[in-house]
């Protein structure tokens, strides 16, 4: 009740508490070919910016004053609840710059809504998320220099807590830290789109119901590689999701999976995606895709359905020839078309003909969102720094 003990009035994050250390020693700057997803981070590397933000929370006294400093090693006691059992979330966003120069973000407030749902299935406070947008948006101006300013590359953002109370007893973090780190980052196909093999894994299962798959938990991720480096020895390059007996078709790698077939039973052409059932990650391009196809292409009369479907449907649409195009959706590629699905001993053709590296609707929805990533276009999604 009012005035317990138990109910300390808590500090959310302040933006107009910021303080700002700059480095003396701003680091060299890549050439945008140079820039490849997923190098390893070295100091002055080109590869991360000049400077991290951090904002520490204690169950005592709620936010701190967030800061903005030289990128440095966090300093831990080794037995920080992080280590142990896990207590960590996160989000992956980029900062794009439009022909004026304008930095902006794409969809934060998406991003920050999982962050926060993220955080608090894990028993780390939440906070107020246009005070983190904002302090993003100032950490990502201040590293403008970082962004190259050619379509196609933008600033990775990697917002990230983790709680750091220092027990090995299984419990709330009593503290938490959060922080942003970045990554100047490349098209993802810089040569235009290469549409990828994928194998289905029926061995192993990512998530499932009542689960936290739908959480960009760190504990998610681990147990994904083993998955997925098996995939690539047998030669294909990433792995297919499935779920249970019925073979349900769920993500692909850590891209959600859409698929473009025609209905057996109306002869509708339908584009198709694993429903928010708690096994899929609620993706911001996924909601993006779905928003913009019932925006542009429902009038050409296409039904946009968030179902269940099966590997054995996607086998049968493939062998009846009802199979348009098959594509993952996440915010490095956007949008990342797929030729075949290993399945059952057989390659799952997905639609595109011998030579073709996409379909028309991944084309058409990865125009769509750059447009309005980089500005082109106005729209709502597009957050001005
Ligand atoms: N599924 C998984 C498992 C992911 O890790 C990601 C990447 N965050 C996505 C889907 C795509 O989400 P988003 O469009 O927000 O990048």
């Amino acid at each position: 009740g009012a005035g317990a003990a138990s109910s300390t009035i808590q500090l959310d994050i302040e933006p107009k508490h910021l303080s700002i250390t700059k480095t003396t020693k701003p680091g060299a700057l890549r050439k945008p070919e140079e820039l490849v997803f997923g190098q390893t981070f070295t100091a002055n590397s080109g590869l991360l910016p000049d400077h991290m933000l951090t904002v520490e929370w204690d169950k005592d006294n709620g936010w701190a004053a967030p800061k903005i400093s030289p990128y440095q090693n966090l300093s831990l006691d080794p037995a920080s609840c992080v280590f142990h059992y896990a207590f960590e979330c996160f989000e992956g966003m980029k900062a794009y710059k439009d022909k004026s120069g304008q930095v902006r973000l794409f969809r934060p407030d998406k991003n920050m809504e999982r962050l926060n749902k993220s955080a608090t299935r894990i028993a780390l406070p939440s906070f107020g998320a246009p005070a983190v947008i904002d302090l993003i948006s100032q950490f990502a101006k201040l590293e403008s220099r970082f962004i190259p300013d050619q379509k196609g590359y933008s600033l990775y953002l990697r917002p990230t807590m983790i709680g750091t109370q220092k027990t090995l007893g299984v419990g709330a973090p009593g503290s938490a830290l959060l922080f942003v780190i970045a990554s100047p980052v490349g098209p993802y196909y810089p040569t235009g789109f290469k549409a990828i093999t994928l194998e289905a894994t029926d061995y192993a299962v990512r998530a499932w119901p009542g689960g936290v798959g739908d959480k960009k938990l760190g504990a998610n991720y681990a147990p994904c590689i083993v998955p997925q480096r098996e995939a690539m020895s047998r030669g294909f390059q990433q792995n297919l999701w499935l779920f249970g007996e019925e073979g349900y078709v769920t993500e692909v790698g850590t891209m959600n999976m859409f698929v473009a077939m025609v209905d057996k039973r109306s002869g509708k052409k339908q584009l198709v995606t694993a429903p928010l059932d708690g096994t899929i990650l609620e993706g911001v391009t996924r909601d993006s895709v779905l928003a913009l196809a019932r925006e542009r292409l429902a009038p050409e009369g296409w039904e946009v359905v968030e179902r269940k479907y099966t590997m054995q449907e996607l086998y049968d649409a493939s062998h009846e020839g009802r199979l348009i195009e098959a594509f993952g959706a996440g915010t490095a590629a956007i949008v990342s078309p797929v030729r075949s699905i290993h399945w059952k001993g057989e390659n799952v053709q997905c639609g595109l003909h011998e030579h073709e590296e996409s379909g028309e609707i991944a084309s058409k929805m990865k125009n769509w969102i750059e447009e309005i990533q980089y500005g082109d276009i106005e729209h709502e999604w597009s957050y001005k720094c």
